[in-house]
């Protein structure tokens, strides 16, 4: 079977746009070579004492292994219960990391069973929302081991793939894979 240049062609460049999910434009090779590029995180869990590094994007692929891996660090530490956790926001963390030149995440909360919300809206200080992207493996509380988490709210901000939420008082960013929105 024959294809069409002009079809095949475009073939390429829609494979390279879902390639390329980190927002990075068609810039070039260096742009292409750098969304090809492994990627990788470093955590701390501040709950459970857990540590992982993965490298959780690999060969134009996300590894299944490494996101199970994540998926286990980032379950809901107060009940065991683990969900799926965007990749979109592992790429968010680590264009933060980059960006401000940090090593390691310190996780405060990762994925909320819908238990676990519920019980944190009805005893904590507020700032829990009724449908939390939390509890759908798409938010993360973190703070970044040796940059000042006012630092990586700016950053985030300056990103714009999501939430930023910055909590000053506990020291922690809330990310999520939601509109735009920053509190
Ligand atoms: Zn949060």
């Amino acid at each position: 079977m024959s294809v069409h240049p002009t079809a095949a062609r475009r073939r390429l460049l829609l494979r390279g746009l879902a390639a390329a999910p980190l927002g990075i434009g068609l810039g070039g090779a260096s742009a292409a070579a750098r969304a090809a590029a492994p990627r990788a995180l470093s955590f701390s869990h501040t709950h459970t004492g857990e540590r992982l590094h993965a490298v959780y994007f690999a060969d134009g692929a996300y590894r299944p292994e490494a996101l199970a891996e994540v998926q286990h660090l980032l379950r809901d530490f107060r009940t065991g219960e683990a969900h799926a956790i965007d990749v979109a926001l592992l790429d968010t963390l680590h264009a933060l990391c980059g960006a401000c030149g940090g090593r390691a995440f310190e996780i405060i909360s990762g994925y909320r069973s819908p238990g676990t919300n519920a019980m944190l809206r009805r005893t904590g200080g507020g700032g829990v929302a009724r449908r939390s992207l939390h509890m759908d493996g798409r938010a993360i509380d973190v703070r970044l081991v040796g940059v000042d988490t006012a630092r990586l709210r700016d950053a985030a901000k300056v990103l714009g793939r999501g939430g930023v939420g910055y909590y000053r008082e506990s020291d922690f960013v809330h990310l999520d894979t939601g509109r735009p929105r920053s509190w």
